[in-house]
């Protein structure tokens, strides 16, 4: 039994070097919203989730002044039970959005610290389904200036000598003719034998733009079109679902089990990309996943391999783990201890208790944010 003895919140600020453009915004640093529950016997568990380009205070107030309090003095052990009542104490301010990635972040935190007292790694404490290597696919392609679709094919076609049999790439920020470049020196580079994957970052506003693209993009044969609409525009999905033959997918800022039960019931998408750093947690994604599993479908977790890598080696329905490479663009890498392995288009599972790394507190001196009036990087509910 492992006793709640305080809760810490730490956001760490990574620049970019190269700022990078998605097909609706630009990205110039990104925040992470890092968490730490200690018990009375000396474990610590962590949680994180992406806070953005700049509010992640937003976040750490949540843990600060929402959550933490609630938390002291719990059995750690009661995984459901406090989702239960952290939800219903965010309820008017959370159930989705800020308030729940970090309801997903101290929840991951805590099967994080399960799984240490129980000297388990993760995957093997939530029950797996395999005990050595998960497949990955090599995520990248996005738009930076000077980045041809030659040079984008080159990318691309790296990832494929490494092993990887999957890529993605970034789609909708140019117009159809442009797209229709890009896609076509990929295609041509990679081969017929590699699933390519496309994400359009909610770029469409109505059906018939999407469909200009899509019937561009059609005969390249990709496996998946990723976020085509904003995620409030589920019948948008729907639409677009029944009139192109490539499959939709979508989910990576959906929260709750309530609204992926309306995605797959409205016919938005047959391919979930719950994120357990956004949807409510490893609790929650486990629930949504076993939905979609009910509904025939699989689930293809969003980013943050280092924590889908566990669940996706613990989820009987999800078939890949997004991997990014490098920290050109995603950088959660430089505030962790350790990286994960990829070999030959999967990723090795770590032999560690937990997830398998620590928050790396050198880096941290460097990126923790200090706001004024607090303490330190670190602020502590005991
Ligand atoms: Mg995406």
């Amino acid at each position: 039994m492992a006793t709640i003895e305080s809760v810490s919140v730490c956001i760490a600020r990574v620049p970019l070097a190269n700022p990078v453009t998605f097909s609706t915004r630009q990205v110039k640093a990104r925040e992470y919203c890092l968490v730490k529950v200690r018990s009375t016997d000396g474990q610590e568990g962590l949680g994180y989730c992406y806070a953005v380009n700049s509010a992640g205070r937003l976040l750490s107030v949540a843990v600060t002044d929402l959550f933490g309090a609630r938390l002291v003095g719990q059995e750690s052990l009661r995984v459901e039970g406090l989702w239960s009542e952290l939800y219903q104490e965010a309820l008017l301010l959370g159930r989705a959005g800020g308030v729940m990635r970090v309801l997903s972040a101290i929840d991951i935190a805590l099967w994080d610290l399960n799984a240490r007292t129980a000297n388990l790694p993760l995957y093997q404490y939530l029950g797996a389904k395999t005990l050595g290597r998960v497949p990955a696919y090599a995520s990248g392609g996005y738009y930076q200036p000077g980045k041809t679709p030659d040079k984008l094919a080159q990318e691309m076609e790296q990832h494929v000598r490494e092993g990887f049999r999957a890529v993605k790439m970034k789609v909708g920020l140019e117009s159809a003719a442009g797209e229709r470049k890009r896609i076509a020196a990929v295609r041509e580079a990679i081969g017929d034998d590699v699933r390519l994957m496309l994400d359009a970052n909610n770029a469409w506003r109505d059906l018939p733009t999407a469909l200009e693209y899509m019937r561009v993009l059609e005969p390249y044969n990709p496996f998946w079109i990723e976020e085509p609409f904003s995620p409030d525009d589920i019948a948008n999905h729907a639409r677009l679902a029944r009139a192109t033959r490539v499959t939709v997918a979508t989910g990576e800022i959906e929260a709750g089990r309530w609204r992926f039960k309306d995605l797959i019931e409205q016919g938005a998408t047959t391919l979930l990309q719950t994120d357990a750093t956004v949807c409510g947690g490893i609790t929650e994604f486990r629930r949504i996943a076993a939905m979609a599993d009910s509904h025939g479908l699989t689930v293809a977790p969003h980013a943050w391999h280092d924590v889908h890598v566990h669940l996706v080696a613990a989820t009987p329905n999800a078939t890949y783990v997004e991997w990014m490479p490098d920290d050109h663009i995603v950088n959660f890498r430089r505030v962790i201890d350790r990286q994960l392995v990829a070999d030959n288009g999967d990723l090795l599972l770590p032999k560690l208790p937990g997830l398998g790394f620590r928050f790396d507190d050198a880096a941290l001196e460097e990126f923790g944010v200090v706001y004024p009036g607090a303490e330190g990087r670190w602020q502590t509910v005991r």
